[in-house]
């Protein structure tokens, strides 16, 4: 084995809610994590200072020194560029903007940073740790409030010019569609997320539809979300199954894009949403067989993301661990 496969990293998740942060080495196992709240509103030196202070909790924890440490990846939510390591925009924290977050975190804890978007670093925890160990090409989709992404070729992650590669969900499905945070109309995310999903069921509540899905939802239709309409589903209400297969057909016209564009050998699909499972991904796969070249479809394989809530903690101290390879450590 070569002396760097000994490495431990530091993994950094940045998430609009959440700051996931662990010690990792590198068979993918945290040897300490820690969780804290996004200080969202209270804007950027706060924010900064929680990651600073999770990163500090998260070694003392593992008993384990910066010096200890090889290098330091942060997967943060947002368009991240991986050369420059500065965080453009993230949607849901608007108080970050051109911050350049790779050489603060590198400067405060005194050790090589990496930044990358957080489905990125994601999909290469998948590829390191997860459901896409040994994987060349393949494509890591989550479904959950939005729909983000990440594109691994040839073994590495495809970031793009600017860090901004692999948002998939804002590739437009229905021109016409509604219209996405992102300012476009009927990007993925508006027809394929879990918020689609709530938003399409309240949309035919609100039209009078013979429903059981507000009993899930104290009888109020602004608490109808997308577990909301699972549960209902999974009782056999008719109106619940048939805006889940809706939204399963629409996951299915984005994943028939990405085959014919990409010919993946593999698409791991994570998130909240995809929970729901084959009532869901049947009309997804159903869709995408019916749309997306033919040799293309049969040539990938589908499968669950493994890493779950820790696939951005674990994929940020890949990418860590997956940049050092170039460098000595110091
Ligand atoms: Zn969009």
């Amino acid at each position: 084995m070569p002396v760097d496969l000994e490495l431990l990293t530091l993994g950094i998740d940045l998430g609009g809610s959440k700051i996931l942060t662990a010690v990792v080495n590198p068979q993918g196992e945290m040897l300490s994590s820690d969780e804290s709240i996004t200080p969202a509103i209270k804007g950027r030196e706060a924010i900064i200072q929680s990651i600073l202070n999770s990163a500090r909790r998260v070694l003392k924890l593992a008993s384990v020194a910066i010096s200890e440490i090889c290098a330091i990846g942060v997967g943060a939510a947002g368009i991240s560029n991986p050369e420059t390591g500065i965080l453009f925009t993230s949607p849901n924290l608007p108080r970050l903007r051109d911050v350049p977050l790779r050489d603060i975190v590198q400067e405060k804890l005194g050790k090589k940073t990496f930044l990358i978007n957080d489905a990125n670093a994601a999909a290469l925890g998948e590829l390191y740790f997860g459901a896409a160990r040994g994987a060349r090409n393949f494509i890591y989709i989550t479904l959950s409030t939005g729909i983000g992404g990440g594109i691994v070729i040839d073994g590495k992650i495809y970031t793009g010019v600017i860090g901004a590669a692999g948002e998939v969900g804002h590739m437009t499905i229905d021109d016409n569609g509604p219209i996405c945070n992102c300012g476009n109309r009927g990007c993925w995310e508006t027809l394929a997320s879990g918020t689609a999903l709530a938003k399409e069921a309240k949309r035919r509540i609100k039209e009078g539809a013979k429903t059981s899905i507000l009993d899930y939802a104290y009888g109020d239709v602004e608490k109808v979300a997308a577990q909301v309409v699972h549960a209902a589903a999974r009782q056999g209400d008719s109106l619940a199954k048939e805006v889940i297969a809706r939204t399963g057909y629409y996951v299915g016209v984005g994943l028939a894009n990405l085959i014919n564009i990409f010919n993946p050998e593999l698409i791991v699909i994570g998130g909240g949403l995809s929970n729901i499972g084959d009532m869901l991904l049947e009309p997804a796969f159903k869709t995408a067989e019916a749309r997306a070249y033919k040799e293309a479809f049969q040539a990938v394989h589908f499968a669950s993301a493994e890493l779950g809530r820790n696939s951005g903690v674990l994929g940020a101290a890949a990418f860590a661990l997956q940049e050092m390879r170039k460098l000595p450590c110091e």
